[in-house]
C-alpha cells in the first residue's frame, strides 16, 4: 500500500524541521480577526502578518500541515467533489515558509529534496513536471539549470487563461492581502488516464495532478486592487496531503488512499451501500471531514455566514445517503471513523466528537422532516420539464418550504443535466422579502443567508485584469 498518510504528514514536517524550520500547529478553520476570509483556506492564513511584516515572531522559517476548507469564497472546491479525483472541500495543507529568510532558490532546492531524495520521499524525476509564472526567467532558470527539469517538462503558464480552474500562477489568499508568482509541481499519473499536462487545453483532466505550489509573496493586494511590494521577499507552500499520499500509495484518486478508504468502508456500512466506488460513498467521505472539523473549530449550523455554508455542506451529504436509500439518520454516524482516523493528529476532535455527533444528528433530525417532500416535488417538477430548465418557483419553494439550499439544488440538477432558472428564483425571493417587510418577521434572514451564495461567484474576471498590473511589475523587478 505504500506510506500511511499519518507517516507522510510526520515526514514533511520532519524534513523542514532538520532545515531549521520551526514546526507550528494548524491554526483553527475559523479565521480569527480576519473578516476577509470565509474559512481558512491555506497554510499562509496563520502567517498573513508575517508576510506583510506587522508582526515578528521567534523564527523566520516555519512547517505546517493545515486544516483548510475550500467550500466559498475565492477558493471554491465545494462543486468538484464528486467530479475530480483530486478536490476536497476539506483537506490538509503541508507547508514550508520563510519569512524574509531564504526565497527562490532554497524553497525549490528544498522541495525537490522532499520529493526525490531516496532518503524521502523517493519519487521518480521523470514523472513531474513543473510550472513557472510566465515572465519568472529567475524560477525557470533554478529548476531547468540547477535541478535538470527539461524544457519539455518545465512550462511557463501564461496569462492568456480565464477558465474557473485552469493553472492561474499567480497565488494570492483573496481579493486582498499577500500574494506573488508561483511554482507548481505536477504528477503524471501516466497514460490512461483523461487529462493533458499543465499548460494544455485538456490540463483540467486528472491525468497530471497538482501536487505542490511554492508561492513567491512578494505583494500585498489592497482593497483598492493596487499591488504593494512587501517588506521583505518571502515563501509559502502548500501541498495536499492526500494528493501525495495518493502517490505516494500508488492509486490515482485521492479517495483511494488509506485514510478516505477508511471513512467509505464506515460508509459504505452505516448507509448499507456494498459499491465502494459509488460516487455518493466519496462525496459522505469527503464532506463528513469538513463538517467535523468546522464543528469542532467553533461553527454551528445556521442560516447565515459561515454557519449557513455548513448547513449546506451537511444537506448535501444527507441528500446523498438518501439516493444510497437511507431513511434514517446516517450521518453523524461516522464521526467515530474519523476520530480514530485523524483524532491523533488533531486531538480538538477527539475532546469535541460529543458535540459533534451531537450537531450533526440534530441537523439531520431537522432536515430528514422536509427532504423526503421536496425530493417528491422536485422529482415531480423535472418530471414535467418541457426543456432543460428548472423553474425559478420550483427552485425557490425547495429553499422556503423545504430547506434546499439552492446549491443543492443545482447539485441534483446538475446531475441530471439540468441548469436553474435563477432569475425567476430571484424573483421569487425579491417578492418574499418585500412580504416579509411588510408583516412582522421571524424565521430566516434573506439577505444574509443569500450573502454566502454571492461570496462563491466566479473570480475569473477580476483575476484577469489584474494580471496585466501584475506582469509590469514583475518586469520592472519590484
Ligand atoms: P487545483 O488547481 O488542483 O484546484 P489549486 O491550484 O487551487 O489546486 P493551491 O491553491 O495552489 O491549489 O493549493 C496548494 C495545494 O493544495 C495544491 O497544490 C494541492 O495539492 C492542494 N489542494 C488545493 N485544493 C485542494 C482541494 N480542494 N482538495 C485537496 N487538495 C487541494
Ligand atoms: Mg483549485
Ligand atoms: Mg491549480
Ligand atoms: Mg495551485
Amino acid at each position: 500500500m505504500g506510506r500511511s498518510s499519518n507517516d507522510i504528514r510526520e515526514m514533511f514536517l520532519k524534513f523542514f524541521e532538520s532545515k531549521g524550520h520551526t514546526r507550528v500547529a494548524s491554526s483553527s478553520l475559523i479565521p480569527l480577526d480576519d473578516p476577509t476570509l470565509l474559512f481558512t483556506n491555506a497554510g499562509m492564513n496563520q502567517f498573513k502578518d508575517c508576510f506583510l511584516g506587522v508582526e515578528k515572531r521567534a523564527y523566520t522559517r516555519a512547517v505546517s500541515s493545515q486544516k483548510c476548507v475550500r467550500a466559498g469564497g475565492k477558493h471554491n472546491d465545494l462543486e468538484n467533489v464528486g467530479y475530480t479525483a483530486r478536490h476536497h472541500t476539506f483537506f490538509e495543507m503541508l507547508g514550508n515558509f520563510s519569512f524574509g529568510d531564504y526565497f527562490k532558490k532554497d524553497a525549490i532546492i528544498y522541495a525537490w529534496e522532499f520529493l526525490t531524495s531516496p532518503l524521502w520521499l523517493g519519487l521518480p524525476k521523470e514523472r513531474l513536471w513543473v510550472t513557472v509564472y510566465a515572465t519568472d526567467d529567475e524560477a525557470y532558470e533554478l529548476w531547468n539549470k540547477e535541478i535538470g527539469i527539461p524544457a519539455e517538462r518545465l512550462v511557463r503558464i501564461g496569462d492568456n487563461k480565464g477558465a474557473p480552474y485552469a493553472s492561474d500562477n499567480f497565488w494570492a489568499m483573496g481579493d486582498t492581502g499577500p500574494c506573488g508568482p508561483c511554482t507548481e509541481i505536477f504528477y503524471d499519473h501516466g497514460e490512461g488516464i483523461a487529462g493533458g499536462p499543465p499548460g494544455s487545453p485538456d490540463e483540467d483532466g486528472d491525468r497530471y495532478i497538482e501536487i505542490w505550489n511554492n508561492v513567491f509573496m512578494q505583494f500585498n493586494r489592497t482593497a483598492d486592487g493596487e499591488l504593494h511590494p512587501l517588506p521583505a521577499p518571502s515563501v509559502d507552500t502548500g501541498m495536499g496531503l492526500e494528493r501525495i499520499s495518493a502517490v505516494m500509495q500508488h492509486v490515482h484518486s485521492n479517495y483511494e488512499i488509506d485514510l478516505f478508504q477508511h471513512l467509505i468502508d464506515a460508509a459504505a456500512q452505516v448507509t448499507g451501500c456494498a459499491d465502494k466506488e459509488n460516487k455518493s460513498l466519496r462525496v459522505i467521505a469527503d464532506h463528513i471531514r469538513s463538517c467535523s472539523f468546522l464543528i469542532a473549530d467553533g461553527a454551528t449550523p445556521s442560516n447565515e455566514g459561515r454557519g449557513y455554508v455548513l448547513r449546506r455542506i451537511i444537506r448535501r451529504a444527507i441528500r446523498h445517503g438518501y439516493m444510497l436509500g437511507c431513511k434514517d439518520v446516517f450521518f453523524h454516524k461516522l464521526v467515530p471513523a474519523l476520530v480514530k482516523e485523524m483524532g491523533a493528529a488533531y486531538p480538538e476532535l477527539v475532546s469535541g466528537q460529543a458535540r459533534i455527533e451531537r450537531a450533526l444528528k440534530l441537523e439531520e433530525e431537522q432536515f430528514a422532516r422536509t427532504l423526503e417532500q421536496g425530493m417528491k416535488l422536485l422529482d415531480n417538477a423535472i418530471a414535467e420539464l418541457k426543456d432543460k430548465t428548472l423553474p425559478g418557483d420550483v427552485v425557490f419553494k425547495l429553499y422556503d418550504t423545504y430547506g434546499f439550499p439552492v446549491d443543492l439544488t443545482n447539485d441534483i440538477a446538475r446531475e441530471r443535466g439540468l441548469t436553474l432558472d435563477m432569475k425567476g428564483y430571484e424573483a421569487c425571493m425579491k417578492e418574499q422579502r418585500e412580504r416579509s417587510q411588510s408583516a412582522s418577521q421571524f424565521g430566516v434572514d434573506y439577505t444574509k443567508a443569500l450573502k454566502v451564495d454571492a461570496e462563491t461567484h466566479f473570480h475569473g474576471y477580476d483575476t484577469l485584469q489584474h494580471r496585466g498590473h501584475v506582469m509590469s511589475l514583475l518586469k520592472e523587478g519590484k
